[in-house]
């Protein structure tokens, strides 16, 4: 007896599903080396420019050499340092809440929060297409779970006359897989009127949306009573790594309590704490970076639709072209790398069956001769992809 790991490998590669990962040699960028190869890349969630900042790389640097590199334990022991202690302090101000709890990852701050509010006997329901990390989380809960139509209060609202017990509603702010933004203020309507809690998860969002960057809670002005639960990550537009939950203080202390991936962890180094409260820092306050990020994205919508590609309704840094047969998105994907650019194909089980899509991320550090470029580039290579094979 033994697994057939070779036969479901063979049935992966043949549905064109295979994954492979490419090898970055050069820092985050749009200009990187890629499996031995310059690429101008647009599949980065890098979204503001900051992984590779020199401000931001600094901060880690004095952190290391005042703080070591390792967290050394969990929080709960003697894990929790100072560095770890004022970025919860800096986040708890940023989004207007009482208070933030740091987390290694967004998988854990979701894996956490969700298995900390509900469990048996409760009810979680959640957009068709939350982010893995969500749906997996609501799963492993105990809770009752369902989902509703994608983006869809009426859908949520039938669902909510069905919960038990203590019901959380949980969504994307910016879907990261169509680059839409949750419907929040209908949401949170629906939410509210059934005595319901609503948690977004805004990775995507924050650094992207609203002035400061306050994501999907500052674009819609949503305050705790009707976004008690919010999660960032940090991996994305701040370009460091972690997450964070922000919330009331009762909410806080029962992560702290009860949230197993937060207590069975050790804290992520004191040194990442001193780049993030960094790059917090230039997230908030240079407006540009958004500014700039907006026309690009203006650029590509207005370029991309003269093609005839088929976009999304996206007005976020996300901005997928749809292409629908998987095999011919990484055909697509394929021929641009052939010309020097990076695009991502994205196929399911990440996206619905039937929905592959090439997968542009702009960023703050783009620039519109680059935008141009992918636009020439989509230009010359769409109308030579062959149709699906039948
Ligand atoms: C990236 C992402 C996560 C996971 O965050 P990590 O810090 O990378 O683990 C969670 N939720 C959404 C919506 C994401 O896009």
């Amino acid at each position: 007896m033994s697994f057939d790991l070779k036969a479901r490998l063979e049935q992966r590669r043949a549905a064109a599903l295979y994954r492979q990962r490419p090898l970055l040699e050069s820092p985050q960028g749009p200009q990187a080396v890629v499996d031995g190869q310059p690429l101008l890349a647009f599949c980065s969630n890098d979204y503001l420019g900051l992984a590779n900042h020199p401000q931001v790389i600094a901060a880690w640097r004095a952190g290391a050499e005042r703080w070591g590199v390792g967290g050394g334990a969990s929080h709960l022991v003697i894990g929790h340092s100072g560095p770890h202690h004022e970025l919860e302090l800096a986040l708890a101000e940023f989004t207007g809440r009482p208070r933030a709890l740091l987390f290694t990852t967004g998988y854990m701050a979701n894996l956490g929060t969700l298995t900390a509010l509900v469990g048996q006997g409760d009810s979680v329901l959640q957009d068709r297409l939350n982010h893995a990390s969500l749906l997996d989380a609501g799963l492993l809960s105990g809770a009752r779970f369902n989902r509703y139509l994608h983006n869809d209060a009426v859908s949520l609202a039938k669902r909510l006359e069905k919960t038990v017990g203590n019901t959380l509603v949980v969504t994307d702010g910016v879907f990261s897989m169509d680059g839409d933004v949750a419907d929040l203020p209908a949401l949170a309507a629906e939410a509210r009127a059934k005595g319901a809690w609503l948690m977004v998860d805004d990775a995507h969002g924050f650094g992207t949306l609203g002035k400061h960057g306050g994501g999907v809670a500052e674009h819609f002005g949503l305050g705790m009573d009707d976004l008690p639960v919010l999660v960032g990550t940090l991996g994305k537009a701040f370009g460091t790594a972690g997450a964070f939950v922000a919330g009331s203080e009762d909410l806080i202390e029962s992560l702290i309590q009860f949230a197993r991936p937060y207590i069975y962890t050790t804290s992520q180094p004191p040194a990442l704490a001193c780049a993030t409260l960094q790059s917090l820092q230039l997230l908030r306050d240079e407006q540009w970076r958004r500014e700039h990020l907006d026309n690009l994205i203006r650029q590509f919508r207005l370029g991309a639709e003269q093609i005839g590609l088929q976009l999304m309704d996206s007005f976020t840094p996300i901005q997928p072209i749809m292409i629908g047969d998987a095999a011919r998105a990484v055909r697509l994907s394929q021929m641009l790398r052939e010309r020097g650019l990076m695009v991502t194909a994205i196929r399911p089980p990440t996206v619905p069956a039937g929905s592959a899509r090439l997968r542009v991320t702009l960023t703050a550090a783009h620039s519109e001769a680059q935008v141009q470029l992918l636009l020439n580039a989509l230009a010359e290579c769409y109308p030579q992809l062959e149709p699906a094979d039948a």
